[in-house]
C-alpha cells in the first residue's frame, strides 16, 4: 500500500524554538480522507463528536500478509495471534479473525470479544500474569492455549484440570535479559514444571514455550530462543512433546521517515518543549527496521546448534508463534480532534485547545511524546499568520497536553479546524481513554475499503454486525 508523508509544519524556522518537522507516514486511504475530502471528515466529527477515531480494519489484513510472506519464505511453520490489548476496537479483532489468525487475550473480556468476533477458541492464546480461576476454566473449556506465568498458575490449572479436559499449556520463560522482570518463570521453575508434567496425569499438556520481552530489538529474542533450546531438549528427554516457541510481540513499526526522525533527534532542544524538558525516551518512531524486515532479521539470527533460527525451528520441527499487537494495527486508524481555540501565551507562543483530551493520544502520560506532527485539516483557504503552538486537551489538568512540542504551523489553526493524529491505533488512541469531566467516551468509526461517502463509515461497536 502506497504511503506518503504529509505534514503541516513547513513554516520557515524563524525562532530558535521552532521544532524540526515530523510529518507522519500515512496510507493512501487515510491521506485521501484528510486531503481530498476534508469536508467529509469534518461532517463525521460534527455528527459523532470530537475526538473521533477513524479506523480502516482491512489494513490489518495487509499487515498480517507481510508477516506471512516472510515466514513462508523461510519455510517455517507458524501461528500468528493478534495481541488484542493494543486497541479496544471490535472491528480490528474481527479483521484479525477474518484474516485467519488467532487472538492473544489477557482478560476474560478480551476472550469474550474474540469469541464474539468469531474466533475459534482453539486459536486463542491467553497471556498475562493474573488469570482468575473463572478465566482459566473458560480457556480450558474452549481448549485454548494458556501461557502459564508462574508455578502458582500451574498449580491452579492442575486443581481445575482433574475434573475437566486437559489444559493446553505453554510455559512462559523469563529470559536472562529480563532477569528483573516479574513475568514468566526462571530456568529452575521451568524445569520444576517439566518434571511435574512428565511425572503424572495432572490434566496439563505441554504445547511449548513462551516469552515476551519489552523493547523492540530482535537480538534479545534470538538469545531467548538459544536459552530455550535446552528446555526443549529437556522436555523431549522427559518424553514431552513441545511443538511451538512463542516469542510474544514487540515487532516495531515506523511512524515517520527515518532520516527526518534522526534529524529531529539531533535538533531537539529543551526550549522546543513547552515545559523546557526533552523527554528521556521515545518509541523508535522513525526506526529501522519495520515488522517484516525485523522478522526476517530474527529468523536469520544465528541459532543453537548452528545455522539460523529458521534452520533450528525446521530441524526441531517447532512452529514459531508470534503475538504482534502494535505492528498488526499499523496504519489502521487516525484520531481527529476539533480545534476549540488558539490562545496566545508569553514569548510569542500559542496553545491550541482541542475538544478532547490527551487520554485519547496518550504518550505524554508516559513521560514521553508522540513524535508525529498533527495534520491540520480545514475547509478554509490557507491564509493567516504562521504560529508556534503546543496542543492541549479540554481538561483542567495541567498535564492534559497531547503535544508538548511547539509545532510550527504555517498558519494559525482556526476554531472548527481539525488536528488529526496519524497512526494512533497502536496504544495511543484508547489505552487511557476514560470519561473524565463526564465527557462521553470518544466514538470509533470503521471505514470500508476506499470509503468516500458518509455511509461507508459505520460505528465500531461489538453489536454492529
Ligand atoms: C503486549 C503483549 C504483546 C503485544 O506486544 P506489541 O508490542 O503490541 O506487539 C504480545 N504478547 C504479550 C504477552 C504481551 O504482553
Amino acid at each position: 500500500m502506497k504511503r506518503e508523508a504529509i505534514g503541516c509544519a513547513a513554516a520557515p524556522r524563524t525562532r530558535s524554538w521552532a521544532t524540526a518537522a515530523l510529518p507522519p507516514l500515512l496510507d493512501w486511504t487515510a491521506s485521501n480522507l484528510l486531503h481530498s475530502t476534508p469536508q467529509l471528515l469534518m461532517a463525521l466529527v460534527r455528527q459523532h463528536g470530537s475526538p473521533l477515531h477513524v479506523l480502516w480494519p482491512h489494513r490489518l489484513k495487509e499487515n498480517v500478509q507481510v508477516l506471512r510472506t516472510v515466514l513462508t519464505r523461510h519455510e517455517v511453520r507458524f501461528e500468528l495471534f493478534y495481541g488484542a490489548k493494543v486497541n479496544k476496537s471490535p472491528a480490528l479483532v474481527r479483521a484479525a479473525v477474518e484474516s485467519g489468525i488467532g487472538v492473544d487475550v489477557s482478560s476474560a473480556y478480551e476472550l469474550r470479544d474474540a469469541l464474539l468476533a468469531g474466533a475459534d477458541p482453539r486459536r486463542i492464546c491467553a497471556t498475562g500474569p493474573v488469570k482468575t480461576d473463572g478465566f482459566l476454566a473458560r480457556l480450558q473449556e474452549g481448549d485454548s492455549l494458556i501461557a502459564v506465568d508462574s508455578v502458582h498458575e500451574f498449580n491452579a490449572l492442575e486443581r481445575l484440570g482433574t475434573a475437566r479436559r486437559p489444559a493446553r499449556v505453554l510455559l512462559r520463560y523469563r529470559p536472562a535479559s529480563a532477569y528483573a522482570s516479574r513475568f514468566g518463570m526462571d530456568g529452575d521453575e521451568i524445569r520444576h514444571c517439566l518434571q511435574r508434567l512428565a511425572a503424572t496425569d495432572h490434566g496439563l499438556v505441554l504445547e511449548g514455550f513462551h516469552f515476551h520481552l519489552g523493547g523492540y530489538a530482535h537480538e534479545p529474542r534470538a538469545a531467548a530462543v538459544h536459552e530455550l533450546a535446552a528446555h526443549v531438549a529437556k522436555a523431549r528427554a522427559l518424553r514431552l512433546r513441545p511443538r511451538v516457541i512463542d516469542i510474544g510481540g514487540g515487532l516495531p513499526i515506523r511512524y515517520v521517515e527515518a532520516d527526518l526522525y534522526q534529524h529531529y533527534l539531533r535538533e531537539q532542544r529543551p526550549a522546543h518543549y513547552r515545559h523546557g524538558r526533552v523527554p528521556d525516551s521515545f518509541y523508535p518512531y522513525g526506526g529501522e527496521p519495520e515488522a517484516g524486515q525485523w522478522l526476517d532479521l530474527f529468523l536469520r539470527s544465528p541459532a543453537p546448534g548452528g545455522g539460523c533460527i529458521a534452520d533450528y525451528l525446521r530441524r526441531e520441527d517447532l512452529a514459531l508463534a508470534i503475538e504482534p499487537g502494535r505492528s498488526l494495527v499499523d496504519q489502521t486508524a487516525v484520531s481527529a480532534f476539533r480545534v476549540h481555540s488558539v490562545k496566545p501565551l508569553a514569548r510569542d507562543r500559542h496553545v491550541v485547545f482541542v475538544e478532547g483530551s490527551s487520554f485519547s493520544a496518550c504518550e505524554t502520560w508516559f513521560g514521553s511524546e508522540y513524535l508525529v506532527d498533527p495534520i491540520l485539516v480545514s475547509d478554509h483557504a490557507g491564509d493567516g499568520e504562521p504560529c508556534h503552538a503546543y496542543i492541549a486537551g479540554h481538561s483542567c489538568l495541567d498535564d492534559d497536553v497531547l503535544t508538548n512540542r511547539l509545532i510550527a504551523f504555517p498558519r494559525r489553526p482556526r476554531p472548527g479546524d481539525l488536528l488529526v493524529y496519524a497512526n494512533t491505533a497502536g496504544y495511543q488512541m484508547d489505552l487511557l481513554e476514560n470519561e473524565f469531566h463526564r465527557h462521553p467516551m470518544p466514538r470509533r468509526l470503521a471505514a470500508r475499503p476506499e470509503a468516500s461517502q458518509p455511509d461507508h463509515f459505520v460505528p465500531d461497536l461489538p453489536w454492529s454486525d
